[in-house]
């Protein structure tokens, strides 16, 4: 037998995840659980549903909704033909694209809006590195069918609310307007004049979106060209006076929530179905990766795929980088610890062991019960150690002499003058919130 594992041992390279794909493991998940919790309990109150859509989609969902002429359908999908029947396939890069097929394939807007949200994972072939991953998760929120900026503002408050309960202090808000399609037509032309006036500064990448998409190029990254997009024309001069209004409206809701917020000329966002608000929380503290959670108004993109207009606002939030962010700010995660441990000194009192932990449990509490090895069943000392190690405030031990008599034993751990004391099994419902610690 050892000699054949050795075998295989030997022929198989070692399998590993792919890259920029990464497992989240004990303890670290307990953090992920703890943020997804709090995440669930904010939705609740704000009245936003879950809606679960599938990780593939059809590749035309994304190239029509995002936009051919940007960073994610341009290079960093992960796309595929289905073998089966030559269907072009996309493992999703972002969550709003998708919800906003659902709606409108199952008529979900047909007696009204609908607040949705959504956690998992999204997919991006990009080069992987501190808070840029090739599969990494987002929370996002979607409100489909309001068109004022009243949910503008609920959606952009709904992230302070989650940053204050994180206990999360230096995330900033980005805000701009990005007004409708006829106005960003206006301001595209003024644009591509003033870069084609400085052609000589344009790297590869903005050349060849001077006439596909100028817009994208105010996203660029390049340090070289911040100086020229700092100068270019600017689309608020170019907003006609219902987007300014519908702008001041969710300025004046922020300005009495006590929202500071700057308006930056230059945040577009990375698809094209943005209209109107746009928004980022970014922080100095993740290096390039300072965009903590971004969003914005697309009341254009139920039409692109296919659905009658309706208007929708939301946002998606990188959780790989908040979380990041919680440990570097020393936030403590509250592991979860057992309230109990259960050391059984023999196989004979495993039954009546077992039966006490289940009932124990149906009240509430934690328990953690020892497991046998496969050739030995574990020494009083070595059950003793893994109880100190689990973090539980209380052992119960089932040892022969009490069990005869229809007790058990309960021994505090964290109080070292404590005296061991007993309780009687059957009356487990009567003593079990004795237990309780979290
Ligand atoms: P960036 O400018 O950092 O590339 P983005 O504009 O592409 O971000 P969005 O598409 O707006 O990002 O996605 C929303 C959030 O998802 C981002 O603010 C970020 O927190 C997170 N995010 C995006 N791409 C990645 C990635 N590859 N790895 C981890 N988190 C990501
Ligand atoms: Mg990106």
């Amino acid at each position: 037998m050892a000699e054949s594992i050795q075998a295989v041992k030997g022929t198989h390279p070692p399998l590993v995840a792919v890259k920029g794909m990464n497992d989240i493991l004990p303890p670290d998940s307990a953090r992920w659980d703890w943020f997804e919790d709090t995440v669930r309990a904010l939705m609740r109150r704000y009245g936003y549903l879950g809606i679960r859509t599938p990780i593939v989609e059809p590749t035309p969902l994304f190239v029509r909704g995002l936009g051919q002429v940007t960073d994610i359908v341009e290079k960093e999908m992960y796309s595929f033909t289905d073998s089966l029947n030559g269907d072009a396939l996309t493992l999703r890069p972002e969550g709003t694209a998708g919800v906003v097929r659902a709606a409108v394939e199952h008529s979900m807007l047909y007696d009204g809006g609908k607040r949705l949200y959504y956690i998992g994972p999204m997919f991006r072939h990009e080069r992987p590195q501190r808070g840029r991953y090739r599969q990494f998760h987002q929370v996002g929120v979607e409100a489909l069918g309001f068109a004022g900026p009243d949910v503008d503002a609920e959606v952009i408050l709904m992230c302070r609310t989650l940053w204050r309960e994180l206990g999360l202090t230096d995330v900033r808000l980005d805000l701009n307007c990005l007004g409708r399609s006829d106005e960003r037509a206006a301001h595209r032309a003024a644009l591509i004049a003033h870069f084609e006036a400085h052609r000589e500064l344009l790297d590869a990448q903005a050349q060849a979106r001077l006439h596909t998409n100028p817009l994208r190029i105010l996203d660029t990254k390049n340090p070289g060209m911040q100086a020229l997009v700092e100068a270019a024309p600017r689309l608020m001069d170019y907003l006609g006076e219902a987007s300014l209004r519908h702008f001041d409206a969710l300025r004046a809701v922020l300005d009495a929530a006590g929202q500071p917020y700057r308006v930056n000329h230059r945040l577009v966002r990375g698809m094209d179905y943005y209209g109107l608000t746009v928004f980022e929380w970014v922080t100095d503290r993740l290096g390039a990766q300072g965009t903590v959670c971004g969003g914005g108004r697309y009341d254009g993109l139920a039409e692109l795929v296919g659905g009658k207009a309706a208007p929708g606002i939301g946002w998606g939030l990188g959780i790989e980088r908040v979380l990041d962010l919680l440990a570097q700010g020393g936030v403590p995660t509250p592991l979860p610890r057992p309230d109990v441990y259960a050391v059984v000194p023999a196989p004979e009192a495993l039954p009546v062991a077992m039966q006490v932990a289940e009932a124990l449990r149906a009240a509430g509490i934690a328990v953690l019960m020892h497991a046998a090895g496969k050739d030995a069943w574990g020494s009083m000392k070595a059950q003793f150690k893994k109880a100190d190690g689990s973090g539980a405030r209380t052992a119960l031990i089932f040892g022969a002499e009490e069990l005869s008599r229809g007790l058990v034993a309960l021994k505090p751990l964290r109080d070292a003058g404590a005296a061991q004391t007993t309780r009687a099994i059957a009356d487990v419902a009567a003593w079990a919130h004795e237990l309780r610690t979290a």
